[in-house]
Formats: C-alpha cells, structure tokens, sequence
C-alpha cells in the first residue's frame, strides 16, 4: 500500500470495518512541509512556487506553455475567452460530464452544444460531434472522461475539416496518452483540475496548457484582472490566480503522480480479472490508442441502484458519475432549447458505477471491494 501517510477521514463508529472510501487525497509529511514553507516565507500568491509549478507542469504535456489558476472551471473559461470563443459561436461538448464543462461555455455568452458519447469509452462520439456541426460552431470540447482520452484522432480529423478549434477538457486526465501523446497538449488548450479528488491536488487548483505563448499571454492577462503590468491594465480580466500554498502542495504530488497512476493501473488491471466473470457486469475498455490513467474505475451494471445501495451498507464507497446528463440539468434544459436525443448519454446516466481504484487502496482494500461487488451483483 502506497499511502504515502495519507488519513481516512469520517469513519463512524467503532463496530463496523473502516469503510473503503470511493476517492481519497494522497496528503503527506512532505506536502506539509511545503506548505509550512511557503507560509514562512510570507510570499503567498502567484509568486516563484507557482511560476516553477508550471514549468513542472509543462514538462508533462510536450513543454507547452501552462499557465496555473484557480480551479479546472477557470482554467476551462480562461481557455475559451482567450481563444475568442463568446456570444453567438457555439461549442460542440458531452451531455455526459460534469456540469463544468458546458458551465465554462455558458459563462462565456457562447452556447453549449451537446453531443451523444460512444458506449465503449463514454467520450464524445466523433459521429455525432459531426452531426451537431452548425455554421455558429467554433469549437469541439471533448472530455476525456475517467481519464480515458477521447478519440482525438477523428476529432482532430474533424476539426480540421470543418475548420473548427479543438479545447481538451483534461481534469480528470493527468498523464493521460493518446497515440504515444499527452492528452491536454492536442488542442487549442486543454483544462486540468486539481479537485481534491482528481489524481493529483492542491486543494483548489487548474491549469491551463496552451498551443502557444500568445494564447497562454493572453490566460495570464485574464487570470490577474487584466494586468502584465501592475495597474497598467490591457483588458478586463478576472482574478483567478493560485496561490503559492497550493502550488507548492502541487509540485510535491507532480513528483508522485506518475507512481500513482502505475498504482491505479495495477488497481484496475487486478479489478479487470476479478471481476470478469461476473454476470451482467461490463469492466472498462481501453481503445488500442489510449493509455487510461483511470481516474475512476466505471462499471455499466443493470441494477445499478441497487447495487450501489448493497454497497454502501458493506461499507464501500462508490459514485455514480453522473446521474443526470447537462442536457436535462434545470441550468441547460431550457437553453439548449430542442429536445435532443442521447440515447447512449441516457444509458450511461442510468447504468454506470465506480468502484474504488486510487493508489489509497491496499490489497485488502482491493479483495474486499471484489468480494463486495460480486455479492452485491447476485443480490
Ligand atoms: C473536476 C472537473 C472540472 C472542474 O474542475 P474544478 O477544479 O472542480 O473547477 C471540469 N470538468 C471535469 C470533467 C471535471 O471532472
């Protein structure tokens, strides 16, 4: 077990076994003494942690130039504005993500168009991104969900067909590859989120990866209202910065992330065997172009429901990611303004669940979540 000292939080009672939580953040001695670090050197926002954090960073994501804010959201807003996207274009995105990915659109006066998955990797399916193309369209936002990256090989095909950018939702694909590539480093820019519960932290976090230094000026700009020069302001911009605490924690995990995601693969490789014959139950697939870094581990079963409850009473942590598609959310269901059919998006809402895979798990951990399931599936 590679816990690197990180704690379990919220265990109740003394009677049942500590539940096996669904996520946890590796949290260590070493973090800490970062963080002790920065606050003892007074310089707390936007200074020299945060500067070398993105250079770490982009060493990740074939050394394009990053630039570090305050959230995955912000880095998704920041990425559009400054690629121009506003009122009247519309952006081609999943139903099936998290809300921050069309939100980021939104907030931009653009409208979020939503496309149907394909039911293998649960990512935007190239057909029906075509099929939604419009003469507004400016852009295609494929998610690379779980960390499993979209097929960025017919998007990009697609992109470059229709002459429309490509914007990469990466926060939940940290050292994610598609076709010997870093995801996030194929587009216009790609978004990264450092959640809590994303493979890597720094509490709140996100960073933008972008194609080249005019777009990643124009990030920074935006990021610090507006501002290269101190009160010589060029536009009018947000204040979305990171602090140097959270860049400092996020240089720490930069350091341990590639040993984790080895962890979450071995995790998923040993769930993928044992759970193989179990009936109704479909593990994930891989595309032969992908190398997932399984920031969950998402099964499709037909009680879903009820096995999740089954779960949760064995002392198993799950999620259901996500339970109801953007499409249908009170926020977009008005907007969207047609009554779309997303079958495979309506699938997926109804039968995905995911099991615990983070590098928090011990072999223990893992045989009892085996156990668990394979019982909770037969009732
Ligand atoms: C987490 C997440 C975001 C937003 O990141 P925050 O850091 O929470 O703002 C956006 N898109 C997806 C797919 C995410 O999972």
């Amino acid at each position: 077990m590679s816990n690197n000292g990180a704690v379990r939080e919220g265990v109740p009672g003394d009677v049942l076994p500590d539940p096996i939580p669904a996520a946890m953040p590796m949290i260590g001695a070493e973090e800490r003494a970062a963080v002790d670090r920065v606050l003892a050197s007074g310089m707390l926002v936007q200074g020299r942690e945060v500067a070398v954090f993105e250079q770490e960073f982009s060493a990740l994501v074939d050394d394009r130039p990053c630039v570090a804010v305050n959230a995955g959201t912000s880095a998704l807003h920041l990425g559009l504005l400054a690629a121009g996207v506003g009122p009247g274009d519309e952006v081609i995105v999943p139903s099936f993500t998290f809300a921050a990915t069309a939100n980021s659109v939104a907030l931009t006066g653009a409208t979020p168009v939503f496309a149907d998955i394909e039911p293998d990797h649960f990512c935007l399916a190239p057909a029906a991104v075509e099929a939604a193309v419009t003469a507004r369209t400016v852009g295609i936002m494929p998610v690379h969900l779980y960390g499993h990256p979209a097929d960025l090989t017919a998007l990009t095909r697609l992109a470059d067909r229709y002459g429309l950018a490509l914007f990469e939702d990466a926060c939940q694909a940290h050292l994610a590859r598609w076709a010997g590539r870093p995801v996030g480093a194929f587009g216009t820019f790609g978004a990264f989120s450092f959640y809590p519960t994303k493979n890597m932290t720094t509490g709140e976090g996100g960073m933008v990866v972008c194609a080249d230094e005019d777009l990643a000026r124009t990030v920074r700009l935006l990021r610090n209202q507006g501002m290269e020069r101190r009160y010589e302001n060029e536009l009018v911009g947000f204040n979305a910065r990171m602090t140097d605490v959270a860049a400092a924690i996020g240089r720490v995990q930069l350091a341990r992330i590639e040993g984790w995601t080895k962890q979450r693969r071995a995790n998923a490789a040993y769930l993928d065997a044992q759970l193989a014959g179990v009936a109704g139950l479909v593990t994930p697939r891989v595309a032969g172009d992908a190398e997932h870094v399984y920031h969950q581990y998402t099964v499709r079963l037909p009680d879903r429901d009820g096995v999740q409850a089954r779960l949760a009473q064995a002392g198993v942590g799950t999620g259901v990611y996500y339970p109801i598609p953007n499409h249908r959310l009170r926020s977009f269901a008005e907007a969207s303004g047609r009554d779309l059919d997303l079958p495979e998006t309506e699938r997926a809402s109804r039968e995905v669940i995911s099991l615990p895979v983070h590098p928090g798990l011990s072999d223990r951990d893992l045989a009892q979540v085996v156990a668990e399931v394979t019982g909770a599936v037969s009732g």
